[in-house]
């Protein structure tokens, strides 16, 4: 099968047809249509084989992540998700392994209703990129610069699943197997939280999504906020596996703060619209956690159950050392 058999077969029509797609695969580049009076929302994120995703990564598990990894960047902005173009370098051309990962990506695909509209096919070391294009209106989007002092601080779902799920993997954590199901399914398959950010429109004052780990994205908050926060880790959202693949509070802080790849969103908004934020969520079908409290004195303080401040440094962090 050659490239252009390969491309016509599973990348010309994944997900659903679209009206505002005038021009999808097959020319020589995509005409779109965004709506009059909103800003494009335009994302890349690219996954590298023994990066990004192991050996062991099915090729469904890798359509869907490198989707869902763009689309949680569309979500932490607020944006209606609409297309997204995709760029696979492949090592050979094996119709099994691209069946599945078209799958992978179409399942996800629907699910949101983005259509894909070009993309580039090259022979190398496996890789793929996903370049994800949503709308949202100029003045509604969730930006990272928009924390105040006394806005409380949010997380969707829970933290650090992914990265117990990692450990799992690679062998440095043992859990029963439904437990290990879920933190695998956590790593492999992540939930974009596009409806919550598009609910969180107009009532967070700041957004990011979480691929590094709760301590250092919320650190881009702050930085671009020019405020500091504090963060009260005993309220920390933890999944039951997560409570059961660990043994010490210290080993759950460390996961839920340091590890990463969770694609959960974290919000700032004002302490006076929290039942709206809640209900917003709700709304979304995803749970949220305040976490903590934008402050003025710069940096992340970090307090235990007892109100006690302790660092921790997640540079180096290694889930589980040997
Ligand atoms: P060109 O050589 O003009 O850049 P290509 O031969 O690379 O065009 O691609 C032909 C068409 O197929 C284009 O519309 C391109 O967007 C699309 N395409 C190529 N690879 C992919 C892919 N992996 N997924 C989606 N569309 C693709
Ligand atoms: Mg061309």
């Amino acid at each position: 099968m050659g490239e252009f058999d390969l491309i016509a077969r599973y990348f010309r029509c994944l997900g659903p047809e679209r009206a505002d797609v005038a021009l999808g695969v097959g020319d020589d580049a995509a005409l779109l249509r965004p709506p009059r009076g909103q800003a494009l929302v335009v994302t890349l994120d690219t996954l590298v084989e023994a990066v990004h995703f192991l050996a062991a990564t099915t090729p469904a598990d890798i359509g869907h992540k490198a989707l869902a990894v763009n689309l949680s960047d569309l979500a932490a902005m607020g944006a209606e998700p609409a297309w997204f173009t995709l760029s696979i370098t492949l090592p050979r051309v094996d119709e099994n392994w691209i069946a599945a990962f078209a799958e992978g990506l179409r399942a996800l695909a629907d699910v949101h209703g983005v259509r894909l509209v070009g993309g580039d096919t090259t022979r190398g070391p496996l890789a793929v990129s996903v370049q994800a294009m949503g709308f949202v209106s100029e003045d509604a989007a969730l930006r990272r610069d928009g924390a105040h002092v006394g806005d409380g601080v949010y997380v969707t779902g829970t933290l650090g699943d992914a990265a117990l799920g990692l450990a799992l993997v690679q062998g440095r954590a043992t859990l029963p197997e439904a437990e290990a199901r879920y933190v695998r399914a956590r790593l492999d398959r992540p939930t974009p939280r596009v409806a919550a950010g598009r609910a969180l429109r107009g009532l967070a004052t700041s957004a990011i999504d979480l691929s590094d780990g709760l301590a250092g994205d919320l650190r881009h908050v702050l930085q671009a906020g020019g405020v500091g926060a504090e963060l009260e880790c005993e309220r920390l959202p933890l999944s039951p596996a997560l409570r059961a693949g660990t043994a010490t509070d210290a080993e759950r802080r460390r996961l839920a703060l340091c590890g990463g790849d969770d694609y959960e969103l974290c919000f700032t908004a004002p302490r006076s619209g929290e039942e709206a934020v809640y209900a917003a969520c709700a709304g979304a079908a995803v749970a949220c956690t305040r976490v903590g409290t934008i402050v003025a004195a710069p940096g992340l303080h970090l307090k235990d159950a007892q109100g006690a401040v302790f660092s921790l440094d997640c540079a180096g962090f290694e889930h589980f050392p040997r």
